[in-house]
């Protein structure tokens, strides 16, 4: 005897959209049914922990996904906690979920753009309705007698019905009765392909049968042998100390389809106001697509193991782009979106998490490499930047072993080796991430005046700086033999101080953001009058004074001459050897950046 319900207002508003509307991404049905049913395992498992009966025999949680061609359905069977029917009537005929709500909410009565953003949620159960015109699920709670199971069936219109049924097994079964151009899932390899991507991770085993090739029939067939379809891994559930190199690895591997091993990674639960699981890891080599800074981060996320995107722009700053990894989040709904991310507290707590583990993963890394780039006298410098590199290698390495680096001596070169490939973004965090600008100013490297190598610390700089020294010095160019042959240099060399050579296109960007480092002012030797202050002599500056006095007229009759080219023709000590150079004024741009606003078409 069945009991006929209508559906509340808004599940009957959703359903005709869902089944009157085309579908960006009709895949999604099944993730959103796997995952009740993982869902209703995990319920099963909790609520057994004070109540262990309710496994009556069957103590193994599984969920099994089978077709029948000929029939034209597709059943989603788990034995989890399963519903009675009143749990049926109330969670199959409401909307409960403020996920839900909020999607109904943005609904906008344009049906093609309704139709995208349930591609982009996902509706829970309703979206068996985008490939079915019938659903039937049958079920019965776990501690319930065999007689108290439901029939719950439904056509996606206005109404369900229900009946009590006599099912022996805990648990449910969703059975769609696939609309006719829904016929791609009849096909294993089609199931198969959409639980690989979706439901990899989930931590139950899901199952469907084996197929075989006949020879007779000439054709693959069903056998009755059930075998396991995804990996149910979830490397990142699992504890650290149970996991080797090679596991973080391969596991990279596959998330990064770079067949390269990973430089370092670091892999954490967070625990508090936002909880979620992270695992991060530093490539070794740079994509070809690095520069193009719409390429969205390599992040995916996961909401409770299933997987929910790719490339999940909100979990991370442009400027880490480059980062690979897996965020598993407990607090966000299923069906979130792209939009929704930007606007929530819970991706904004775990993007600034994100960003203080890749920084500290790289901070780590550097600490390691200081013992080759620290200079020769040994002067290490202020705090921080350097952290005592003797001593700490050892926990140093350690702490990193845990987090998956390889050894010490391996470690040595690595932080030069990311920056060679990964450097000049980093250096783009300047101008995004004011909050972070100061560590992420620790983490530079340039080359110099006293090094080829890319290898000088603003910290090592500062710690090399000449007594009476005021500002670090710096000059940007197109390479490093241009830098080298600048006459910009020409006093500096004199003097004996030491200049920062800066090569990459985003040098003179980023810099425009960071003014000052540590207390020390930054400062462009291209750039206005050079005051080298208590480094020049007295006498120095009188002989200046006196031969801009004598040159007078020459420097009139220059600037008249330059007029529409120079804005002004001055004396300078900057020079040595050189007759003459070009500088800018202080507050504008530097040649070098000003051919690159003009290439960027600026
Ligand atoms: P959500 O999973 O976000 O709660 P759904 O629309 O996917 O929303 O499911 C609605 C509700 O139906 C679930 O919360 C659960 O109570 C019930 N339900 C769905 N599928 C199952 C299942 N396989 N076993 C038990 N309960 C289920
Ligand atoms: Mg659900």
């Amino acid at each position: 005897m069945s009991t006929h319900h209508a559906f509340q207002a808004e599940v009957a508003q959703l359903l005709h959209l869902v089944t009157h509307s085309l579908y960006s991404n009709k895949d999604i049905f099944l993730r959103e049914l796997v995952s009740n049913a993982s869902d209703a395992c995990d319920r099963l498992r909790f609520e057994a922990l004070d109540n262990a009966e309710l496994f009556e025999d069957a103590p193994n949680l599984e969920v099994r996904v089978a077709f029948d061609a000929e029939a034209k359905t597709l059943t989603i069977t788990d034995n989890g906690i399963g519903m009675s029917e009143a749990e049926a009537i109330e969670h199959l005929g409401t909307i409960a979920k403020s996920g839900t709500k909020a999607f109904m909410s943005r609904l906008s009565g344009d049906q093609q753009k309704d139709a995208q953003l349930i591609g982009q949620f996902g509706v829970g159960f309703y979206s068996g309705f985008i490939v079915a015109d019938r659903i039937t699920v049958e079920s019965r709670r776990a501690g319930l007698p065999p007689e108290q199971g439901v029939r719950w069936v439904s056509a996606g219109a206005g109404e369900f019905e229900t009946e009590a049924i006599s099912r022996a097994e805990r648990g449910s079964a969703i059975t769609l009765h696939l609309r006719d151009d829904a016929a791609d899932y009849l096909k294993r390899w089609k199931l198969k392909g959409i639980i690989g991507k979706y439901s990899d991770h989930i931590s139950l085993p899901i199952l469907m049968r084996k197929e075989e090739w006949d020879a007779e029939k000439g054709e693959s067939v069903l056998q009755d042998e059930w075998e396991q379809v995804n990996a149910a891994s979830a490397l990142w559930t699992r504890p650290k100390k149970d996991l080797s190199e090679q596991q973080y690895t391969d596991f990279y591997e596959t998330i990064s389809h770079d067949s390269q091993a990973p430089l370092c990674w670091s892999h954490n639960r967070v625990e508090g106001a936002t909880e979620y699981t992270q695992l991060l890891y530093i490539p070794a080599k740079a994509p070809h697509d690095l520069w193009n800074r719409d390429k969205k981060p390599g992040v995916k996320l996961y909401v409770r193991r299933v997987f929910i995107m790719d490339e999940a722009e909100a979990l991370l700053p442009s400027y880490l782009r480059w980062v690979k990894g897996v965020i598993d989040s407990a607090d966000l709904p299923l069906n979130v979106s792209r939009e929704l991310l930007q606007e929530s507290r819970d991706v904004k707590a775990i993007r600034e998490g994100n960003t203080r583990r890749v920084l500290a993963l790289l901070e780590d890394l550097a600490k390691q490499g200081t013992q080759e780039a620290a200079p020769a006298d040994g002067a290490s410098a202020d705090g921080a930047a350097a952290a005592a590199p003797v001593e700490a290698p050892v926990d140093a390495a350690q702490a990193e072993a845990a987090e998956g680096a390889s050894t010490p001596s391996e470690a040595k070169d690595k932080y030069a080796r990311f920056y060679a490939e990964f450097g000049a973004v980093l250096k783009e965090g300047l101008g995004e991430d004011f909050g972070n600008r100061e560590r992420i100013a620790r983490l530079l490297r340039f080359a110099s005046t006293a090094s080829d190598a890319v290898a000088v610390s603003l910290a090592d700089y500062k710690a090399r700086m000449k007594e009476g020294q005021q500002a670090i010095y710096y000059l940007t160019a197109d390479n490093l033999a241009a830098a080298k042959s600048s006459p910009q240099l020409e006093l500096f060399r004199k003097k004996g101080i030491e200049v920062l050579l800066m090569t990459d296109r985003v040098d003179e960007w980023a810099l425009s953001f960071l003014h000052e480092f540590d207390g020390t002012a930054l400062q462009s030797v291209a750039k206005g009058a050079v005051d080298l202050g208590q480094l020049q002599d007295e006498a120095e500056k009188q002989a200046a004074e006196a031969a801009a006095e004598q040159h007078k007229p020459l420097l009139e009759r220059l600037k008249a001459v330059l007029a529409d080219k120079a804005a002004d023709v001055r004396m300078t000590t900057r020079l040595v050897d050189s007759p003459a150079c070009l500088v800018v004024g202080e507050g504008d741009y530097s040649n070098q950046l000003a051919r690159m606003l003009k290439a960027a078409g600026q």
